[in-house]
């Protein structure tokens, strides 16, 4: 298998799996008992946390709270933060391209109360900074943001975060930020930034699935929306993940080793770029989402291993299909999103037609993905992209 899906999720690293399985076979008891048993797990589930920590570069371990993955973490932030907002905060501000945990969980705090709003999108998915500024008032509950989109790989320069961050604080306003897919492909360094709130999944840096995170800072009192146990210092009831935890810690440790070092992000910001180049020669597709050229540098642009691509006239889904009988796995749009043949809201928010966003395709890379693999998926998409027109599947009303 040739997998070029790494947005959706990454293959656990082997040190991860090695780490965890003592978790499972021996050490197996829960972090709250007063047996040794117990407190060994306590003590793993801790170390987790500075480990976690260190990934976020923050001081304050203790705001690292172990949830699900980043959807309970996502969905834990913003129902916390409507329940903290008094009467007169009645909107929640963010952007169309977020995740769908995002987008509904927003949706689900009530009409009656809550309002969220979208700013807008320019082509290249990014938002006017002096206008979101602009809109962030005193009557905002919560002001929310992806870091790196996940669908197109579009980087919040930090720059932003910082101007957005000041003016929440300006205002009251706490302020939430996705950092899903920007965890191992930016310096986090969340102590220097004035975000209240950071969202992480392990299972998108090589970690395990069902385990994340959720930062707060130590100001913010968190309300849970798990409730339970006085677990996670009552911010998350129930029964620890432990094997999770240690298998989030570990690979945390890894993925802040390998970003620091430079050379793996530059490797895979090359092969990305071959890639992207060879499909845009070759099969004429054009790049959805900001490119390496213009006012942002390109380090700042987009993180390393995305690229999403239109490949005009033709079905998104029906090139999936021969990729993947060819044994090539993208994505048509965000992974939660792979059993509906809906265009994608991030791209359709930028401005593409639906016929545009139903001709696109992400391909994600990791650390793991090798020259010969990109080489492999050059002429499998080439190849494919040209069956698909030759068979005429590009006629036809493509997305409607
Ligand atoms: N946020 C972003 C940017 C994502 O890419 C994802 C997963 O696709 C999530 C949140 C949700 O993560 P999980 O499915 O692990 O809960």
């Amino acid at each position: 298998m040739l997998y070029f899906d790494n947005n959706a999720t990454t293959a656990p690293d082997p040190a991860v799996v090695d780490a965890m399985l003592p978790w499972l076979r021996e050490h197996y008891g829960n972090p709250s008992s007063a047996h040794s048993l117990g407190t060994a797990a306590a003590e793993g589930l801790e170390r987790a946390r500075r480990q976690v920590a260190g990934l976020l570069g923050t001081r304050h371990a203790r705001g690292v709270v172990f949830t699900s993955g980043a959807t309970e973490s996502l969905n834990t932030a913003i129902h916390s933060a409507a329940r903290a907002a008094g009467p007169e905060r009645r909107r929640v501000l963010g952007s169309p391209a977020e995740h769908s945990a995002s987008l509904r969980a927003g949706e689900a705090l009530g009409a009656d109360r809550f309002e969220r709003e979208e700013l807008p999108l320019d082509r290249d998915g990014r938002i006017d900074l002096d206008h979101w500024i602009e809109r962030i008032g005193p009557d905002c509950a919560l002001v929310t943001a992806i870091w790196a989109n996940n669908e197109t790989g579009a980087l919040l320069p930090r720059e932003h975060i910082e101007r957005v961050g000041a003016a929440c604080r300006a205002q009251g306003v706490p302020f939430l930020l996705d950092a899903v897919q920007a965890a191992g492909k930016v310096a986090l360094e969340i102590d220097a930034l004035p975000v209240d709130l950071v969202a992480l999944s392990a299972h998108k840096f090589h970690g395990p699935k069902g385990i994340g995170a959720l930062w707060v800072r130590p100001e913010l009192e968190l309300a849970p929306l798990v409730r339970g146990g006085p677990q996670e210092h009552e911010r998350r009831g129930g029964t620890q993940n432990v094997p999770g935890a240690v298998g989030m810690g570990v690979a945390a440790e890894l993925a802040e080793r390998h970003r620091a070092d430079g050379t793996t992000l530059a490797r895979v910001a090359r092969l990305r770029d071959r890639l992207e180049a060879a499909l845009v020669e070759g099969a004429g597709a054009t790049v959805n989402g900001p490119r390496d050229e213009g006012s942002a540098p390109a380090a700042e642009a987009r993180v390393a291993n995305t690229t999403n691509l239109e490949f005009p006239e033709l079905s998104g889904d029906a090139l999936l299909m021969l990729l993947d009988a060819e044994g090539l796995a993208v994505s048509t749009g965000s992974a939660c999103d792979s059993q509906h043949t809906a265009p994608s809201h991030v791209l359709l928010a930028m401005g593409r037609t639906p016929a545009e966003a139903s001709s696109s395709l992400r391909f994600s890379l990791s650390r793991a993905t090798t020259a010969d693999e990109v080489e492999a998926a050059i002429a499998i998409t080439l190849r494919s992209a040209e069956t698909l027109r030759l068979l005429g599947a590009a006629a036809g009303p493509v997305g409607s």
